[in-house]
């Protein structure tokens, strides 16, 4: 269960089991209930963390999320279902849910 991605926020941490997944690697999002400890605890200790099924998959994976990172600049994509923007490394609309190509 390696840990191959700490993300600032829940949705930034939901991408990249659906990135990894698309090329055949599981992953999981952990600590998506941790927000409560907030104030108790480090802030990057309760930051959602993306960790794998497979450790051996692990350096694969990390080579990916950089991708997904470098995705960023590429723009943005209008959904074709709702015609709202999303980010250029979204897999799907964040508003309707409708898979963006
Ligand atoms: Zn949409």
């Amino acid at each position: 269960m390696k840990r191959v991605y700490l993300a600032a926020d829940l949705a930034d941490a939901q991408i990249a089991p659906d990135w990894l997944g698309m090329r055949g690697i599981k992953a999981r999002v952990f600590n998506t209930h941790a927000t409560g400890g907030l104030g108790e605890l480090a802030a990057t200790q309760i930051w959602p963390e993306v960790r794998m099924d497979d450790d051996a998959d692990a350096e694969q994976a990390v080579q990916l999320l950089k991708e997904i990172h470098s995705a960023d600049a590429a723009g943005s994509k209008l959904c074709p279902q709702c015609g709202e923007e999303n980010p250029g490394n979204f897999l799907s609309c964040w508003h309707c849910g409708q898979a963006l190509s």
